[in-house]
Formats: structure tokens, sequence, C-alpha cells
């Protein structure tokens, strides 16, 4: 089995989630970060938790000296990719890990929907996609633990590669936790 650990950055109104970032780490050492060319920037600058946590993490064009308005997304940044561009890189970063291949997310229900929307509609999702995320708070309470046993993040919060590789060293912490008690029954 290898495991991806990934996570998401996203703009969701309480009826659509939008991706604006996404990262990914595989077992096998492989990592993937793209943002996507297509989000709604406005909305996201209008949005106060974004606009404070996720658009400082995004590459971002400043104006020059003497030009007012909004920073923009760096569009030729080459982590801002469309959409499309986008789905097909995840989709085969996730067939390269092989047929038996594990999602993992954190309080991952919304990654996973904005995750498989990258292709359209639920049947769309291509062979070898996951139809689920395992979920690593469901893991921790499993085991009998909360957040606050859980390792913390080192920095980088809201970037969706430091947040995906913060969930990489999570799930794999709950492992061990898992494998000693395994030892100890
Ligand atoms: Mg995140």
């Amino acid at each position: 089995m290898t495991a991806i650990d990934y996570d998401l950055e996203f703009l969701e109104d309480g009826r659509t989630i939008g991706l604006i970032s996404i990262g990914m780490v595989a077992d096998d050492g492989r990592e993937l970060y793209a943002v996507s060319a297509e989000f709604d920037q406005a909305a996201v600058r209008r949005h106060p938790w974004l606009r404070e946590h996720v658009w400082p993490q995004l590459p971002i064009a400043k104006n020059p000296p003497g030009v007012r308005g909004m920073d923009q997304l760096d569009l030729d940044h080459p982590d801002v990719r469309p959409r499309a561009q986008i789905a097909r890189a995840v989709a085969a970063f996730i067939q390269a890990a092989g047929p038996d291949v594990e999602l993992w997310a954190n309080y991952g229900a919304y990654d996973h929907v904005a995750l498989a929307q990258l292709w359209g509609p639920m049947i769309a999702l291509p062979e070898g996609v996951p139809m689920f995320t395992h979920d690593i708070q469901q893991e921790a309470r499993r085991l009998g633990l909360s957040w606050d046993d859980l390792p913390k993040q080192q920095g980088g919060e809201h970037n969706a590669l430091a947040d995906a590789r913060h969930n990489q060293a999570v799930r794999r912490w709950l492992a061990e936790r898992a494998a000693e008690r395994q030892d100890c029954s």
C-alpha cells in the first residue's frame, strides 16, 4: 500500500467548494503542489480568514511602486496552472503510486469533494483514484487521541504543501501509536 497525504485550500460558500491550491506527498517521496489559475481572487481577498491565512501563502505579483490596486495572483508563476492541467497532474500523481493507494487528509471531507470535482461529477473519477479519503481525525479518535495529543505543525500553515507534509508526519505518528498497541496486546 502507498499512502498519499494531501491538503487543499479552498473557497467555500456553503454551496460550492472552489479549489485554490493543492499539495500532495506520497510515501514514495514524490510531491505535488499547484495553485489554480481560475479561482475567484476577489472573493478570496474579501474573505477575512482566507485573506489573512491563505492569500499570503500564494504566489502574488506585487504591484510596481506607485501602481495602485489590489495585489493579483502571479499567473506566470510555474505553480499557477489551469484546473484542467492540475486535474491531469493529480490523476497522474495518484496513478503513479500504484494500484493499492490510500488517500489521507485532515478533516478531509471537503478536501475529498473538491479533489474529486477536479474531474467533474463523481462518475468521472479517473481510474485508480480512490473514491474516499481516510481521515487523520478518525484514526486519532479510533486510538482514543484528541487533537491536543497529535504532533504540532512547525510552520507554513495554510500552504497546501506544508499542510500535506504535516499530515504525512501526523499520519505516520498515528501508525506508530497503533503498532505499539498491537505489540502490547
Ligand atoms: Mg491547509
